[in-house]
């Protein structure tokens, strides 16, 4: 296995001060994170790296280095700056969907760009070949690019531990480019659900225009995987907890207090995602409609303390405190208050015995972006009692489906549930709780990291990277003697952006004499087939070369006709249905984008914006491109955005398959050659398998064997390649 560096903001210790001596003390943090990575931790002899929350004396440092916690040592403002500037009031807020408490300081970014720089040249130090760098959560965001950057010889992780956004919402966030960038820089990016690895790849493309293919993104030096591995808890140590002595005497203390009125509890920190004005409001809004359950039900809500300096959180408190007096006030009596409101931390054993004796756990986030607290009581649930009401907006709801589920901004939908909740039979509960509690035992946090580094590892073998870049003249040279030696060769070119520099509009790409000079000696080979294969419409290219003795694929493996026939083949059945509908929209983005024109194929619709205002050209391509995606969904139609062109086209014809046509009527060859610089074409380089010669002109990522720089390199090597079978 690989060494692992656990990244995170912070080491999973806390200094302390003893209070006798002054000496520094060194004590375990807790929590669902430090819990599942410890193990991963301590057996594999890995780092973890983080900021210690204090400077170390020697001897805090000693115990670091034995514990192989690495301290990433900060200066205290630009750690301010970056952990509750830029990391909780920028980042949390917008991922919660709190527009209005995010505050974007560019000094703050500043700030979270250092601090991600600092963690960088402290793994740079100690990082090994081969090692996995696995960095956690939305604080450091930037590093995984930062790690790439720096060229390291190790796989990176990154695991976003709360909700990614919609795009709508992501793209306020002025930085937003930095950030999808940097976290482009791992292999495997993470998140707890389909939902948020969903929202990130359409804000890849929508805001980088960089395209995915079934989880993955390719970049120029690597491929990213993207991967939904949603958090489990250390359940083995929760049953434990739940029954241990301490548990059990404070349970007994609880039930005591409690009486027989059914319980509801609520554990959250007090923050402005766990919805808790919203969730006092629907236990309200149950006492009004029904107010038998005054004197039946105690409301117990754990609000632990957290971020308890900053205004917001307190005028939260004071609100929360102000509501839950008033409800009291109006359906409590001296004896009892129907609302047992703690503002604390309690002890693991204490919140088991809480969950143990709650009848009903009420978890309404209006976001989160998974929930531990959910998990924990359906643990502690094993005798199948009790019932879970969970809001649809904390990403542990797509693992508990047998929940009731609550939409908290609904307040009279909440009490319903809550009211189920309280009535719900013995036998309904028991249904309900007993597969949820088998699936949560079942993907505890130990299957988390398994789950996490084996889809790391497995990233490795999926890099395809940029093929080398060859001068036309080596590349000629390195494949004259199998074309020299070939009785029957294939040679199947690309026009646009491959034969033929692109220009600003589309149809003024004709041939030039150079192009058809080299067409027409290839053509009046008998040895040699060689085939034009490209999106262009079949009108246009039966134009171009009427004269030329050579065969062509048109519209993306559309259409196809022999040298010297007059007559176009289509490769399949021609459907239309879609085209009209489409052709309004694309009208509709033309009327919109000054400079875009709409080319009419008969099996496909292109709308080319090379002459549009960057910018402009760039963000109305995104934005159809997914209107495109969703209105199209289920049409038998295929979305392309090309260079400079997005196209709408007939699916099932493609070139690959108009490649299995040629081999089937013309081959076998002995020597095949394909060319080409766009998505159509690495459709077919992966196609065609390792046999044959695949050359991607331009930079960046393909599957192609070889690239070379330009069209013009290509006809210098294609006029290399001839000469050399020539003799
Ligand atoms: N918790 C705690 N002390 C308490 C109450 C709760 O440590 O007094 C823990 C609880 O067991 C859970 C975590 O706090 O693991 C809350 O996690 P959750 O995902 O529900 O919300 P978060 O606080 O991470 O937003």
């Amino acid at each position: 296995m690989r060494r692992p560096i656990l990244v995170a903001n912070r080491l999973p210790v806390t200094i302390g001060v003893d209070p006798d001596t002054g000496q520094q003390t060194l004590t375990h943090s807790v929590g669902g994170l430090v819990t599942g990575l410890r193990p991963l931790h301590e057996s594999s002899g890995g780092l973890w790296v983080g900021y210690p929350g204090a400077e170390p004396d020697e001897d805090v440092r000693r115990q670091l280095t034995e514990h192989n916690l690495v301290p990433v040592e900060l200066d205290p403002q630009d750690y301010e700056d970056y952990y509750e500037g830029y990391s909780n009031d920028a980042i949390w807020p917008l991922f919660h969907y709190f527009t209005e408490f995010g505050s974007f300081v560019p000094e703050q970014f500043e700030a979270y760009r250092r601090v991600n720089q600092r963690f960088a040249d402290v793994i740079c130090d100690l990082a090994e070949p081969g090692d996995a760098v696995w960095v956690h959560d939305y604080h450091l965001m930037l590093l995984p690019r930062m790690l790439r950057d720096r060229g390291l010889d190790v796989r990176i992780g990154f695991f976003l531990h709360i909700p990614f956004p919609a795009d709508e919402t992501f793209r306020i966030l002025p930085q937003r480019v930095e950030i999808l960038r940097g976290l482009l820089g791992a292999d495997l990016i993470s998140m707890h659900t389909y939902d948020y690895t969903y929202n990130y790849l359409r804000s890849v493309r929508r805001i980088l225009g960089i395209e995915s293919q079934a989880g993955t993104v390719r970049m120029r030096d690597h491929n990213v995987r993207v991967e939904a591995h949603p958090l489990g808890i250390d359940t083995a140590e929760f049953q434990e907890k739940a029954y241990s002595q301490n548990a059990e005497r404070f349970l007994t203390q609880l039930k005591r207090t409690i009486g027989d009125r059914q319980v509801i509890l609520g554990v959250d920190r007090l923050d402005y995602t766990k919805g808790l004005l919203l969730k006092l409001q629907a236990f309200e809004r149950l006492l009004e409609r029904s107010p038998r359950w005054a004197e039946r039900v105690l409301f117990m809500q754990l609000a632990v303390p957290t971020r308890a300096g900053i205004d917001t959180y307190q005028d939260l408190k004071s609100e929360v405190e102000r509501r839950v007096s008033e409800i009291n006030g109006i359906y409590g009596s001296p004896l009892l208050s129907p609302i047992n409101y703690l503002y604390q931390t309690v002890t693991q054993e204490e919140l088991c015995a809480l969950y143990r004796v709650a009848d009903v756990c009420f978890v309404s986030p209006v976001r989160d972006g998974l929930n531990l607290v959910a998990k924990e009581y359906v643990v502690c649930r094993d005798d199948g009692g009790g019932a879970l009401v969970i809001s649809e907006f904390a990403g542990a709801v797509s693992e508990l489906g047998e929940a009731l589920r609550v939409n908290p901004w609904d307040i009279e939908g909440t009490a319903d549930q809550l009211e189920r909740a309280l009535e719900m039979s013995l036998g309904e509960r028991h249904e309900r709780m007993m597969p949820m509690h088998s699936r949560v035992i079942q993907n505890d946090v130990h299957r988390w990291v398994r789950d996490f580094m084996s889809s790391l590892e497995a990233t490795e073998t999926e890099q395809t990277g940029s093929p080398p870049m060859l001068e036309s003249s080596i590349l000629a040279e390195s494949l004259a003697s199998d074309f020299r030696t070939a009785d029957t060769s294939l040679v199947m070119l690309d026009y646009d952006g491959s034969l033929r520099e692109f220009v600003d509009r589309y149809e003024d790409a004709v041939p030039t004499k150079e192009i058809l000079g080299i067409l027409h000696e290839y053509g009046q080979r008998d040895d040699v087939k060689i085939f034009i294969n490209s999106g262009r419409d079949h009108q246009t290219l039966g134009e171009w070369f009427d004269d030329c003795p050579i065969d062509l694929i048109a519209e993306h493996g559309a259409w196809m006709k022999g040298a010297g026939e007059k007559e176009w083949r289509l490769l399949g059945v021609l459907d239309t249905s879609w085209k009209s509908d489409v052709l309004g929209l694309l009208e509709d983005y033309v009327n919109r984008t000054p400079g875009s024109r709409i080319e009419e194929k008969e099996t496909a619709l292109a709308w080319h914006y090379r002459q549009t205002e960057e910018t402009l050209g760039n963000w109305q391509a995104l934005e159809l491109v997914s209107v495109l995606e969703n209105s199209l969904r289920g049409q038998p139609v295929q979305v392309l955005h090309g260079a400079k062109v997005v196209e709408i086209r007939q699916q099932g014809l493609t070139k690959a398959r108009a490649y299995d046509l040629v081999i089937d009527r013309f081959g076998p060859f002995d020597f095949e050659l394909a060319t080409g610089d766009d998505r159509t074409d690495e459709d077919l380089f992966v196609h065609v398998g390792t046999n044959v010669h695949t050359v991607k002109i331009g930079s960046g990522n393909s599957a192609a064997k070889v690239a070379v720089a330009s069209p013009r390199s290509l006809r210098e090597m294609l006029a290399a390649l001839l000469r050399a079978k020539a003799g």
